[in-house]
């Protein structure tokens, strides 16, 4: 346990959500008091949608700015990235992309000491307002604490227009937040862990609205990508006021991380995490029926079959999910049995 007397919280000085939103890069810029030259981390798709385009934005307000394209999400790209930003005297980075980009500018900028903006280009998942960061080390996804951006700029006209199933996968890791928030009462209950009802309450209104408005919510639409992208803040927001990412991940994610370290590459990270919802909430004995016809009017998967994910693949990652995080405590506890794993997994359909 923790002996600290103060908890030191960490916020977004600038959020802009709305379509067109990418146009306002320079004004908050000059508005942070930004100056000098900046590095806009992007990906081969994502550049010709947001990264050059960023790119020109800030030349025309004075910046010097050049693009890096990252492919992938290793230590040796961070590094790559780092020592790009620190030949070139970079005064702030921006990801810009899915996810892997804004991963890769957070770890940079840390390790540089200097700022990082997050513009994604995709409501997949809360990594892009929170100070986690996910990186494949070893073929494993590791969650490494950072920084929380500067500024947010989600342009949903362009979160709109991205494949449907990041959005529904988005949807998914906002829902975990509901198992996530058990998880974290169990470990207060029984392990007297550090909880903060402000960051908990923030995390389950934002699943609850998801939920809430999961029938009007469409893939192409631009009020429905608004919606995601602000649960998605919301949700970094909620781990920001906690200091940890406890209010947004728990049971749910170690089983989704399990699921990728046995078979990597097997579904988006809020896919395998809506499936670890529907089966850690019937492990907590609350409404997983509900979590599972949520998940479905979203378009998000609520079966290991839709994914091609083998059902001993499934029972494997639940009983290893609880070595993920060991001194994360969680419903799960010390582990499964296999028997037990087949069984949760049988009776949500699952498998
Ligand atoms: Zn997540």
């Amino acid at each position: 346990m923790r002996t600290r007397s103060a908890s030191w919280m960490e916020l977004p000085r600038r959020v802009v959500a709305g379509a067109g939103a990418l146009a306002d890069i320079g004004d908050v810029c000059v508005d942070l008091r930004l100056s000098g030259r900046a590095v806009v981390i992007t990906g081969p798709q994502t550049r010709s949608v947001a990264g050059d385009n960023l790119a020109a934005r800030l030349a025309e307000r004075g910046f010097e700015a050049e693009v890096v394209i990252t492919r992938d999400s290793r230590p040796a790209e961070v590094e790559r990235v780092r020592s790009f930003a620190l030949d070139l005297k970079a005064d702030f980075l921006i990801g810009a992309g899915g996810g892997r980009s804004i991963d890769i500018a957070k770890l940079a900028a840390f390790h540089l000491d200097i700022p990082y903006l997050s513009v994604p280009t995709a409501a997949s998942h809360d990594g892009i307002a929170s100070a986690m960061a996910s990186l494949n080390m070893d073929g494993e996804t590791k969650s490494i604490p950072t920084r929380a951006p500067l500024a947010i700029i989600a342009d949903t006209g362009i979160i709109s227009r991205a494949p449907p199933r990041l959005m529904s996968a988005g949807c998914g890791d906002i829902i975990s937040n509901y198992t996530a928030i058990l998880d974290w009462k169990l470990a207060k209950r029984l392990r007297c862990e550090d909880y903060s009802e402000y960051a908990a309450a923030l995390s389950s209104m934002t699943a609850r609205m998801v939920v809430e408005m999961a029938p009007s919510i469409k893939p192409g639409h631009e009020p429905s990508a608004k919606i995601v992208v602000q649960a998605l803040i919301s949700s970094g927001v909620a781990m920001s006021i906690a200091g940890s990412s406890r209010p947004a991940s728990g049971s749910e994610h170690m089983f989704a991380h399990a699921l990728n370290r046995i078979a990597p590459g097997c579904g988006l990270h809020g896919e395998l995490c809506g499936l670890g919802t529907i089966i850690m909430m019937y492990l907590h004995g609350g409404d997983w029926r509900m979590i599972r016809e949520t998940l479905k009017v979203l378009g998000a998967p609520t079966s290991a079959h839709e994914l091609n994910i083998p059902e001993d693949v499934v029972v494997e990652a639940l009983t290893q999910a609880h070595t993920i995080r060991p001194e994360r405590y969680t419903i799960l506890g010390s582990g499964l049995t296999p028997d037990a794993a087949r069984a949760a997994a049988e009776a949500t359909k699952v498998i």
